[in-house]
């Protein structure tokens, strides 16, 4: 049975899941980057654009040489060199903490391949007590890097979860985080896909503003579209695409 507009949290969640996995495809599995440069990227892109970001990333690179050279870096030197990013001043002293911190967790191999090994709940414990680091942050890592099963709930996910009305309006991201999960299958691919489906979705269909619902594939349980246009006939559904077209709207970001 296809879920409805009446459809409870699970059956919407799910069937969010199914059409996003069909319409978008299967997701790379690869990390983008190691987990070193994952955590200290997200820590530089706050309010700050990708490319600015990367700027600031190879610019502090360049400047300290590796890792124990920005620890050693005197702070306003390291602010400098990430000068690019939204607030260098606060962000140079969260990232010595953090290497400091790595640093005496693994006896100054500035890696965190030890969080492989460690039971989840331990390591988002870790990772959250990081200045700077939120549960999205911690998420990403772990799931991105690690293959654990938990979700980031970033803006987009987030809005498109509560338009189509399997979280509720009034929950914000962070619990969010919490919600999600129960609602979908418990293993880190299914979560993979879920995030990076809802994350595009947000991105390239259910925009902040003025969402394009002619185009999308969830309309016929959507509480939004069903308030704003009425529920969809069944000649609106059969009209809709069934899958991303990269030719005529564009590649997807990776
Ligand atoms: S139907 Fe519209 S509001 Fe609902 S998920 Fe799709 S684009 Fe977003």
């Amino acid at each position: 049975m296809p879920a409805t507009y009446a459809s409870p949290a699970a059956e919407k969640a799910r069937a969010d899941h199914e059409i996003l996995n069909a319409f978008y495809g299967p997701v790379p599995k690869a990390p983008r980057r190691t987990p070193m440069r994952e955590l200290i990227s997200t820590v530089l892109s706050h309010r700050t654009t990708h490319a600015d970001e990367e700027l600031a990333y190879d610019r502090m690179l360049a400047a300290f040489g590796d890792w124990p050279g920005v620890l050693a870096a005197p702070t306003a030197a390291l602010a400098q060199a990430i000068r690019t990013t939204r607030w260098p001043d606060t962000q140079a002293p969260r990232i010595q903490e953090i290497l400091r911190r790595i640093a005496a967790e693994t006896g100054g191999a500035f890696e965190l391949d030890f969080l492989a090994e460690w039971p989840l709940d331990r390591a988002m414990t870790w990772l959250i007590d990081m200045p700077g680091i939120g549960l999205k942050t911690a998420s990403l890592l772990l799931l991105f890097n690690f293959r654990k099963p938990v979700l980031p709930v970033d803006a987009h996910v987030h809005r498109v979860a509560q338009r189509v009305g399997f979280l509720g309006p009034k929950v914000s991201v962070e619990k969010a985080h919490a919600v999600l999960p129960p609602l979908l299958p418990a293993d880190a691919e299914a979560l993979f896909n879920f995030h990076k489906h809802n994350y595009w979705h947000g991105q390239q269909i259910c925009f902040f503003q003025r969402p394009n619902c002619p185009r999308c594939p969830l309309k016929g349980f959507c509480n939004y579209y069903q308030e704003h246009y009425g529920a969809a006939t069944a000649e609106v559904l059969a009209a809709t695409p069934a899958q991303w077209d990269p030719a005529a709207w564009g590649q997807l970001p990776h």
